[in-house]
């Protein structure tokens, strides 16, 4: 293996990418890629819980989430890795973190500045789709710059 020109294997990889067609090989493509753009390196870990969360469309999830699906899907990875690996694609710009409340963080796959609702006992978080109106934003502390404003509107269930 080691006396075939690089060349030789680079064809073989993308042939068999482009032969395939099969959804999760263009999925596994697509992710290796969005992680290089987004310059990490794609190890297995990062690629395996990748494609769970970039490529099933925009996605809010907590570790734990994450974990149960990485669970089923049968990757053999811990809940810390799982938490690492969210913090690293955060710091990467490939996630927002949206505190909800004391104790949990969602990872939000939208990196744009958007108000969400929380609901509260059930433990969701999902975008508002109508627009928010301020009228007014505070001056920022003297030597400050104001970075964002999040908006988490929490609900309960009526009774
Ligand atoms: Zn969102």
């Amino acid at each position: 293996m080691d006396n075939l020109p690089n060349v030789f294997t680079g064809d073989a990889i993308e042939a068999e990418l482009v032969t395939e067609c099969d959804a999760r090989d263009l999925g596994l493509a697509r992710c290796v890629q969005l992680l290089r753009d987004a310059g990490l390196r794609p190890t297995r870990q990062r690629v395996d819980l990748g494609q769970l969360l970039f490529l099933n469309g925009h996605r809010h999830v907590t570790a734990e989430l994450l974990f149960e699906e990485a669970t089923a899907a049968n990757m053999r990875l811990s809940l810390a890795t799982v938490y690492n690996t969210l913090n690293q694609f955060t710091e990467a710009g490939l996630l927002r973190r949206i505190a909800a409340d004391g104790l949990k963080s969602f990872f939000d796959t939208d990196t744009s500045v958007h108000p969400h609702f929380y609901l509260e006992g059930e433990d969701i978080l999902v975008d508002v789709s109508e627009g928010l109106s301020f009228t007014k934003m505070p001056e920022a502390l003297p030597g400050h710059d104001i970075v964002r404003l999040d908006v988490v509107v929490h609900l309960r269930k009526a009774k």
